[in-house]
């Protein structure tokens, strides 16, 4: 009979509780991937944020720094929180959305189920911008509960450069279901790109200053609603996208990231952690 499944020592789900206990509290990093189920648009699946988070933190382990693994220091992906919060996306049905209190109490037991046995190197990789506030407000109040302070990072911060260089669209052209998204699909899995619904969407004038776009973001913060605020649920050129510029999103995104992970496991334990009985 052929192997459906390969084993990963790398996927905490493939892990029995006796390996995971053996973990070195003060070399393992735990790296969760957070995003959404939510619409993007007539071209992209409703998975896109999730996946390409998901992805990322996969090929991470996959490409685990040989260095630091020659000094037993180990990487582990946690089972992907799939849902986020996206109530601006509701419009469209394919959206299933968590509410803040929702996410704040999946994340907090998730992060204290694993804390509570002496781990605490954690690192969000978060895969969807409508999470942002949630996972600052949640991760600033774990800090306080469970004395963990989780360091988060939204994949498209660590590649701005390259996201600059390479876009062609005006700004407004990255946004969601983009010039940028658009181009990780065509590289991670082109057969889910419906290259017929491909339509350049830019957000309308109703938004002058909270205009979204990875590159530049506008200065105003305000809710959207995708419904209203564009034409099918994109907001960005998604025309422009190609498979080279995802390769080098995802390429830099995963470079980027590695490095990033070899300074969250060379801190000290006590930068991480706050010892609530000190003061
Ligand atoms: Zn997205």
């Amino acid at each position: 009979m052929s192997q459906i499944h390969q084993r990963s020592n790398h996927q905490w789900s493939n892990l029995a509780w006796t390996e995971i206990d053996k973990l070195e509290r003060d070399r393992t990093i735990f790296l969760l991937p957070t995003g959404a189920i939510e619409q993007h648009g007539a071209h992209l699946p409703v998975d896109t944020d999730i996946f390409n988070s998901s992805a990322l933190v996969e090929a991470l382990v996959k490409n685990w720094n040989p260095n630091f693994q020659a000094n037993n220091y180990e990487v582990i992906a946690l089972p992907p929180i799939w849902w986020g919060t996206s109530p601006h996306h509701k419009g469209y049905p394919g959206t299933i959305s968590l509410r803040l209190e929702t996410f704040h109490h999946l994340l907090t037991d998730i992060i204290s189920s694993i804390s509570k046995h002496g781990f605490y190197r954690f690192l969000i990789i978060n895969g969807h911008g409508g999470n942002a506030g949630i996972l600052t407000a949640s991760t600033g109040d774990l800090s306080e509960s469970l004395g963990v302070s989780i360091p988060t990072l939204s994949y498209w911060q660590s590649i701005k450069k390259i996201l600059i260089e390479i876009g062609e669209s005006e700004i407004g052209g990255m946004g969601h279901a983009c010039e940028m998204e658009t181009s990780l699909a065509l590289y991670l899995r082109p057969e889910l790109v419906n290259l017929d619904a491909l339509r350049k969407d830019l957000p309308n004038a109703r938004l002058p200053h909270s205009c979204i776009d990875f590159r530049q973001p506008g200065f105003l913060s305000m809710p959207l609603d995708f419904r209203r605020d564009s034409r099918e649920g994109v907001m960005g050129d998604p025309t422009l996208a190609t498979k080279e510029k995802g390769q080098r999103i995802f390429e830099g995104a995963l470079l980027a990231t590695n490095e990033l992970i070899g300074s969250i496991l060379e801190m000290d334990r006590s930068a991480l952690i706050t010892d609530r009985f000190e003061y």
